[in-house]
């Protein structure tokens, strides 16, 4: 049986990682769970997963957790708080797998932590992957660690690579590697109206449910650009070998173009719980709890080419890949203070590229070849994002 962590279990990714590990109570052992503040559902999730140590943001709220499980009879769960406390639990060693399902930067130290300690790194955290890079992927090859993608795009383009492929080797007989994209809610909105859609609108993805964060950047397509960089350093290809294709449907998650001419596609359901099962299960498979795909209800597949006029967000992201060292890093940092500040209802729609144009313009890159250089880039990147933020402020 395997002990598993699951870092941000409260969010979209956790609670489903949490439905696939419940179908195989015999395989799976769940030791932490952690949260930011959901101490609700943490406290539910405690109830049924009985998890060994559980970890809340602040002390306060960890004491409020504990008075509450003791209250229900469960004393055997240990509280702890604070982001120490995340790196904690993902190298405890009776964990062999760490879910990295937080949102954002605040997931990198604890997901770099269960990297360096060997384990099974199951990564849905892309923002750590963009903002660390080769650092990240260095530390997984020396540690022995294996890396097995979340992003359902990344977890399909892994299960379209040669049989005994693992993340971050050269593929030599791969000639590109095609990323789909739904688009999200605003693919065919005409553009003069961009500048005035709300956050509710925004979060309204077409085909998946997701967290807050991922919706608005799927909306300004952002969420592809920092899959574009993820690809990149997973599979150790090139910009320019990582084409976005949009595919409305969102049930070809993406594909592998090999130098024979030979195209690899994999096909399923826009549910979230196939790829992690495949992540879980591997090498071997299980049942997700997904429906079988039905092509006859799905009809028609289509692809078309990203407008870059409206998703100046992936040229972004492309820009950054390009110029290396901490850019992806304050590109990542730029987005995060520009979404949390659209979703606050602070700055409009457009102005999130604007921000994050802004910042890349502005700050000079570094060389990002230790964790402390990458965080300060972080936290210049997002003082420049606040500051810029503040002058756009909507009245
Ligand atoms: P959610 O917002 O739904 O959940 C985020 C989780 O992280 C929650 O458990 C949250 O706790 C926790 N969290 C947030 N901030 C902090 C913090 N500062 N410190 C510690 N924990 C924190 O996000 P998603 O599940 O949608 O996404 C998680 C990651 O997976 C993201 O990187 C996203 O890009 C990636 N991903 C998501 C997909 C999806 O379908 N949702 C698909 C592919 C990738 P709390 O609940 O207490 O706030």
């Amino acid at each position: 049986m395997k002990g598993i962590c699951i870092l941000g279990s409260t969010g979209s990714i956790g609670v489903s990682t949490l439905d696939v590990v419940a179908r195989h109570p015999d395989l799976y052992r769940v030791v932490a769970l952690t949260a930011n503040n959901n101490l609700d559902r943490l406290y539910e999730q405690c109830l049924r997963f009985r998890p060994e140590y559980v970890v809340l943001r602040s002390e306060a709220q960890a004491e409020e957790l504990r008075e509450r499980l003791s209250a229900a009879g469960s004393r055997r769960i240990e509280v702890l708080s604070g982001a120490k406390s995340l790196e904690e639990v993902a190298v405890l060693p009776e964990v062999d797998g760490v879910m990295a399902a937080i949102v954002g930067a605040a997931g990198l130290l604890p997901t770099l932590a269960a990297a360096r300690a060997g384990k099974m790194v199951f990564l849905a955290n892309k923002e750590a992957l963009v903002m660390s890079g080769q650092l990240f992927m260095t530390e997984v090859a020396s540690s022995g660690a294996k890396l097995l993608p979340i992003d359902s795009e990344h977890n399909a383009i892994f299960q379209c690579m040669p049989a005994d492929y693992h993340a971050g080797q050269a593929a030599s007989s791969v000639r590109r590697i095609l990323l789909t994209a739904s688009g999200g809610p605003f693919l065919r909105m005409p553009l003069d109206e961009l500048d005035d859609v709300t956050p509710d609108q925004a979060v309204a993805h077409p085909n998946w449910v997701m967290g807050r964060k991922i919706s608005v950047d799927s909306a300004t397509m952002m969420n592809k650009g920092l899959e574009v960089i993820e690809a990149c350093l997973l599979f150790n290809m090139a910009p320019k070998r990582v084409q976005v294709v949009v595919h409305r449907q969102s049930v070809i998650h993406s594909l592998v173009d090999y130098v024979d001419g030979t195209v690899l596609a994999q096909m399923g359901s826009p549910d979230m719980r196939i790829p992690i099962a495949h992540a879980l299960a591997w090498p071997e498979r299980f049942d997700s709890g997904a429906e079988p795909l039905d092509l006859f209800s799905v009809r028609q597949l289509d692809f078309e080419a990203p407008d870059l006029s409206r998703f100046s967000c992936l040229s972004l992201a492309y820009e950054a890949v390009r110029a290396g060292g901490t850019m992806p890093a304050i590109l990542n940092a730029a987005n995060e203070v520009a979404v949390a500040s659209f979703l606050d209802h602070k700055i409009r729609f457009t102005a999130i590229p604007e921000t994050i144009g802004h910042c890349m313009a502005t700050i000079s890159p570094g060389a990002a070849d230790t964790i402390d250089a990458v965080l300060e880039a972080d936290r210049v990147a997002r003082a420049s994002a606040e500051a810029y933020v503040d002058r756009l402020r909507v009245q």
